[in-house]
């Protein structure tokens, strides 16, 4: 079958990490990895970012056809009090995040760190962040660390389970497929 244009996302998904490895405040772009989903499922009421568009869904396939043990994901992983209580846990992560940089904003010391799984702190002291404002630094080691962690979960789960895994709890199919479940029951409403 001939590939399309977006059978290559995948390459911008690495892209990202190098850049922002090179550079963190490259990490912002990491924002049209959040946005698109939610409007594509908001607009169009469908899923079509991860079944097309989405660059780590298709890295994970890629590098799962080589490292993955190809098992099946726990059952539990499946259910929707798994899946509502992760999007729930992520979403609380993002708000700390996101009340780390207003703290900045107002003023406290810019932390050069990107914290990985919530937990580890990684030191970051050769990212050059001078000619930005420092609550805009801080929300990029902020969000490089929300994506990090998630694509460490993404390829820890796609080496014990099936490659793909990670889509079966991704807080961002979650959101989506919930918008869309809410946007299929008002039309068949109206
Ligand atoms: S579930 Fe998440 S990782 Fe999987 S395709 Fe959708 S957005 Fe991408």
């Amino acid at each position: 079958m001939k590939r399309k244009w977006y059978d290559y996302l995948w390459i911008a998904e690495l892209l990202y990490w190098v850049l922002g490895v090179c550079n963190i405040l490259f990490a912002w772009l990491g924002m049209v990895f959040f946005c698109i989903p939610l409007l594509m499922a908001i607009v169009g009421g469908n899923k079509t970012y991860c079944n097309r568009f989405c660059g780590r869904g298709q890295l994970l396939g890629l590098l799962g056809s080589k490292f993955s043990r190809n098992a099946p994901p726990p059952r539990f992983l499946r259910s929707r009090w798994f899946r509502g209580g992760f999007l729930a846990f992520f979403m609380v992560m993002f708000g700390l995040m996101l009340r780390s940089t207003y703290m900045v904003f107002s003023g406290a010391p810019l932390r050069q760190s990107v914290t990985l799984l919530w937990t580890f702190k990684l030191p970051w002291q050769w990212a050059e962040v001078g000619m930005v404002a420092p609550w805009v630094a801080q929300f990029a080691f902020g969000f490089f660390g929300v994506m990090m962690t998630s694509t460490v979960l993404g390829l820890l789960t796609m080496v014990l389970f099936r490659p793909r895994s990670w889509c079966v709890y991704c807080p961002m199919g979650t959101m989506t497929q919930g918008i869309c479940k809410l946007k299929q029951g008002k039309e068949d409403v109206q």
